[in-house]
């Protein structure tokens, strides 16, 4: 098979070369890739940096593939054959107390498809069955764009308890994880406000979403505090940001929840720690996803809830000008063609 095979760092050390076919192991499913999304945890492993230390060179990339299920191996049920499949790209270990409670995000023994072992930047990928979630009618494309950023959004608002008639506010709202969990809450009934560095269009804006544009916390903080003076009660921020996060904590209602869930740019988070203390403030870090959690984003994705915004496409032979170009490319998930 043809496969985009990492073998030393740097974009240059990456080539499509052709390997052997893999084979499923018991418990595991073989899928013939036609999409994968291009990723900021494959610079990492391009790079050798952050998370992407974990990844054994040589390795094949990509962490989202979706495709069909071709082959099975032993223990898996052979009605899945012909299933049209995305691939969730953490695997929980199976024997921890977070996973035995059905709470795969928090298993602290996960590990990633296109990092820990080889993903699906190639014709055909095994990966766990658990792993390769049924994706129905949904396009190839628009699953990939899906499975990692709707689950963990999901993730967010329902560790965060977001009910209908809740005041929420989104910051980072501008990317593909803050579009997703702006068309979510918003979906769950909440009245939610849109905060990004620059303004969001009301047409690309779920109905009755409120945008909020400022260029740093602090005309955030001035923003949020002249026209939401009675505050939110849930923030849910996506900017990776941490004087972002410090300022929607800061607008946080009596009782308000803040879930934090990116990659950090800059970890610097400033609190007021007696109003956090006397107004009963919640912080909560939230990664990943379960397995149950994106079952049920794929559905909202199939009931056109929330519809993941497609980028820029390449073949699976330009696979390092997709990387070289991911920094400035376009709104919207980068997709290669694998098939
Ligand atoms: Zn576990």
């Amino acid at each position: 098979m043809r496969a985009a095979v990492l073998s030393s760092h740097g974009v240059d050390g990456l080539a499509v070369a052709v390997r052997p076919d893999p084979t499923p192991a018991p418990g595991e499913v073989l899928v013939r890739v036609e999409i994968v999304g291009v990723n900021q945890l494959d610079l990492n492993v391009i790079a050798g940096r952050g998370p992407g230390t974990a990844a054994k060179l040589p390795r094949v990339l990509g962490l989202d593939p979706a495709g069909v299920v071709v082959a099975v191996g032993a223990g898996v049920d052979a009605a899945r054959l012909g299933e049209a499949v995305v691939v969730k790209p953490n695997i929980a270990c199976g024997g921890c107390a977070a996973c035995a409670r059905g709470r795969e995000a928090d298993c602290p023994a996960q590990t990633v498809v296109g990092v820990h072992r080889d993903g699906g930047a190639a014709e055909f990928v095994a990966v766990p069955a658990k792993n390769a979630v049924a994706r129905g009618d949904i396009p190839a494309a628009v699953a990939a764009a899906a499975v990692h950023s709707v689950p963990i959004v999901l993730n967010a608002l329902e560790t965060a308890g977001v009910v209908a008639g809740e005041r929420v506010l989104v910051t980072g709202a501008g990317g593909t994880l803050g579009r997703a969990a702006t068309a979510i809450a918003a979906h769950r009934g909440a009245e939610v406000v849109a905060a990004s560095r620059s303004v969001i269009e009301a047409s690309e804006l779920p109905e009755g979403v409120v945008s909020v544009a400022a260029t740093d916390a602090t005309a955030l903080r001035a923003q949020l505090s002249e026209r939401h003076p009675g505050g939110f009660d849930v923030v849910i921020d996506v900017s990776g940001n941490g004087p972002t996060l410090g300022a929607g904590v800061a607008a946080l209602a009596w009782g308000g929840r803040a879930v934090f869930c990116a990659a950090v740019s800059d970890r610097s988070l400033e609190l007021d720690t007696l109003d956090f203390y006397l107004r009963r403030k919640r912080l909560i870090g939230v990664a990943s996803a379960d397995y149950a959690q994106v079952r049920r984003a794929l559905e909202l994705v199939a009931a056109g809830a929330v519809t993941p915004l497609i980028g820029t496409r390449y073949p699976l032979a330009e696979i390092g000008r997709a990387y070289r170009g991911f920094a400035d490319s376009p709104p919207g998930k980068v997709i290669i063609d694998v098939r």
